[in-house]
């Protein structure tokens, strides 16, 4: 237990809605994600039907699930201590260290994609886990409530420079959401980069994937739409892992604890929210005209190029400032010693790669046609996310380069989209 010498920093602000909404939001959230999946596989997909399509409690569970989820995650932790790849070190910590973090995440990728084409030439129903999708979230979703609890309880034997600053206010629900300690690690396995990329992320293409081969069990052949759902979504999760390294800077693995937020936010919420238009297009088949694919592969084009050039830019430009392909930038000072770029991408918005990420969300939703809201769902609660993570992104900025902060807002006025927000 902390005591004397290692209490922990607390803080009095508080995000997300402070107690109250760290205790409603571990409550609503899950059943939002049961309530999602169960609206997409209805016969009608409406949100507005009363009362709302709950699955009944015979649907909840299914001890396949367990296995699977159970398997999945000891797969993936298996392919993270494989010794491949490099090895990359975080941001110094408040101590002065700085941890280790194997860079193997596309490798895992790699592995997990060949055995599941395996699995498939073995025979493997994979298009059966278009059942099992209710099961598959119930598990994962107390997979986090049971992994944020373990963080919690293990927490108090941290010592008081391992804790987030934002996670320690003493409220027990608030901590427990926000996440108490920063880099929970077991032997040097570390919980909070490991359950960033992996498990949820690698999840999230294979449930595409299933939802692939049940449309070919109904219909003998993937539906255009479908095919672009599959593609547009592996080339994120792809894109992701190949640039792992470049999460080690974000604020999930610098700033916020490993609580509730992000273990549900990891394991349930991406992989069973992200993909809503995959299962959805299983129960709702779309048709879709060559120009309106077309314009749908352009779209998620732009915003892919956004997304990347923008991330890339900032990502070479925090490594190294010289290098040739941003020493030439136009760039202002701080007083911390970093600088800020005025120029290119983040001198066109402050926050570019939000704009490119929502292009791409717009472009998953697309090829579900425009008769229904639900398949909708991801570009909606993703823009709302950004608009949020971008407000608090500037409140750290603001804190960290005062006036130079001040000094960039008004050389760069828009937050996320030119002239409109
Ligand atoms: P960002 O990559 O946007 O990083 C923000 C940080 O960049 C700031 O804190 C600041 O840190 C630095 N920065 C800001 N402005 C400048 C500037 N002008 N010049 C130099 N540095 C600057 O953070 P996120 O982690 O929010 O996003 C990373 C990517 O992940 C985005 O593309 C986002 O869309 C995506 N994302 C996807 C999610 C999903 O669920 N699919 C969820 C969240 C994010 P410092 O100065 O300290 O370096």
């Amino acid at each position: 237990m902390n005591s004397g010498k290692h209490k922990p920093h607390r803080t009095t602000e508080r995000e997300f809605g402070g107690v109250l909404g760290a205790t409603c939001i571990p409550v609503f959230l899950p059943l939002t994600v049961l309530y999602l999946l169960s609206v997409c596989r209805s016969p009608t997909a409406s949100v507005l039907q009363w009362p709302p399509p709950l699955p009944h409690a015979t649907f909840l569970w299914d001890p396949v699930a367990p296995a699977i989820v159970l398997g999945w995650v000891a797969l993936q932790s298996f392919l993270y201590l494989l010794p491949a790849g490099k090895v990359s070190e975080g941001l110094v910590l408040r101590d002065g260290s700085r941890l280790k973090y194997p860079i193997n995440g596309f490798c895992a990728f790699c592995c997990s994609a060949g055995l599941i084409g395996l699995g498939l030439w073995l025979g493997l129903p994979l298009a059966y886990l278009f059942e099992l999708i209710i099961p598959l979230a119930v598990t994962a979703i107390a997979l986090s409530y049971l992994l944020s609890l373990y963080l919690y309880v293990r927490s108090f034997w941290a010592p008081a420079h391992a804790l987030a600053l934002g996670g320690n206010t003493g409220n027990p629900l608030y901590d427990f959401f926000m996440g108490r300690e920063l880099n929970p690690r077991i032997a040097g396995f570390d919980l909070k980069y490991f359950c960033e990329l992996r498990p949820g992320l690698i999840g999230w293409v294979v449930l595409n994937l299933g939802m692939l081969m049940k449309e070919v069990e109904l219909r003998e052949s993937p539906s255009v739409a479908m095919l672009l759902v599959n593609c547009f979504q592996l080339l994120y999760v792809t894109d992701a892992l190949w640039n792992e390294e470049a999460v080690l800077t974000t604020m999930d693995i610098v700033h916020d604890g490993f609580g509730f937020m992000l273990a549900f936010g990891d394991l349930a919420w991406v992989p069973f929210t992200y993909g809503l238009q995959a299962i959805f297009l299983v129960a709702h088949p779309q048709s879709l005209s060559p120009m309106g694919a077309a314009g749908i592969i352009l779209l998620n084009g732009l915003g892919y190029y956004i997304f990347r050039k923008s991330n890339s830019q900032k990502n070479q430009f925090r490594r190294d400032p010289t290098h040739p392909s941003v020493a030439n930038l136009e760039t202002i000072a701080t007083a911390t010693g970093k600088r800020l770029l005025v120029s290119g991408w983040w001198g066109f918005v402050r926050h570019p790669n939000y704009l490119g990420d929502i292009l791409m969300a717009l472009a998953w939703s697309l090829p579900c046609g425009l008769s229904h809201i639900v398949p909708y769902f991801y570009v909606i609660y993703f823009t709302i996310l950004l608009i949020h993570r971008e407000d608090r992104d500037e409140r750290q900025c603001r804190a960290k380069y005062g006036l130079a902060w001040d000094t960039y807002c008004k050389r760069v006025p828009y937050r996320i989209i030119p002239y409109v927000y």
